[in-house]
């Protein structure tokens, strides 16, 4: 991990460099205040099914409640498929984003944020950006079958509850450390 600015400059040691989308990151703090992390990722599942236009709708329930519920409140699709080089591509990206806590890049990938404390915050976009994969998945596996992709109705959705970051969060990320742990790098990784 290497701290820079929002304009990406600070001590960044030999051998690194900001990454190249780093104002994906960038102007999603700068325009949502109470964003304090911002996950840009390229889930090939998530790729695959906004290439192929598949609608973003809360196919399951209780089997995913997080994505149910991120897919019923709506989850925005920058249909550009650009390199996010230029601050003009960023707050298109962030205008597509909205107020909503994920947006999908259309052919690129997806931008998660979290809010609140730091540490608690990665977790949260980090769980969001696995919930939004997990609904990939899924809308892929049905559109597999010639099946039509069709929203659990609203008086299921009715009874989804959000069990609240104790559960979605928290828990989940200690599952993915657990695993980290286990199927990670066998030596601590190179500072
Ligand atoms: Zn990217």
């Amino acid at each position: 991990m290497r701290e820079v600015g929002l304009d990406g400059t600070g001590p960044v040691h030999s051998g690194w460099a900001p990454p190249g989308e780093i104002l994906i990151h960038s102007e999603v703090l700068r325009s949502r205040p109470e964003v304090t992390a911002v996950v840009h990722a390229h889930p090939p599942a998530v790729v695959a099914a906004s290439v192929a236009g598949l609608p973003w709708l809360p196919l399951v329930g209780s089997y995913d409640i997080p994505a149910a519920r991120l897919a019923h409140e709506g989850i925005p699709v920058w249909h550009r498929s650009a390199l996010v080089r230029r601050r003009d591509l960023a707050e298109q990206m962030v205008t597509c984003l909205g107020a909503r806590p994920v947006v999908v890049l259309r052919g690129h990938g997806l931008v998660a944020v979290g809010e609140g404390d730091p540490a608690h915050a990665v977790a949260q976009a980090v769980t969001r950006a696995l919930a939004v994969n997990s609904l990939a998945r899924t809308m892929l596996a049905v559109a597999a079958t010639g099946a039509p992709l069709r929203a659990i109705p609203d008086e299921d959705i009715a009874e989804l509850p959000d069990l609240g970051p104790a559960f979605n969060v928290s828990a989940m990320w200690r599952h993915l450390a657990a695993r980290a742990e286990h199927e990670g790098p066998p030596v601590p990784l190179r500072t």
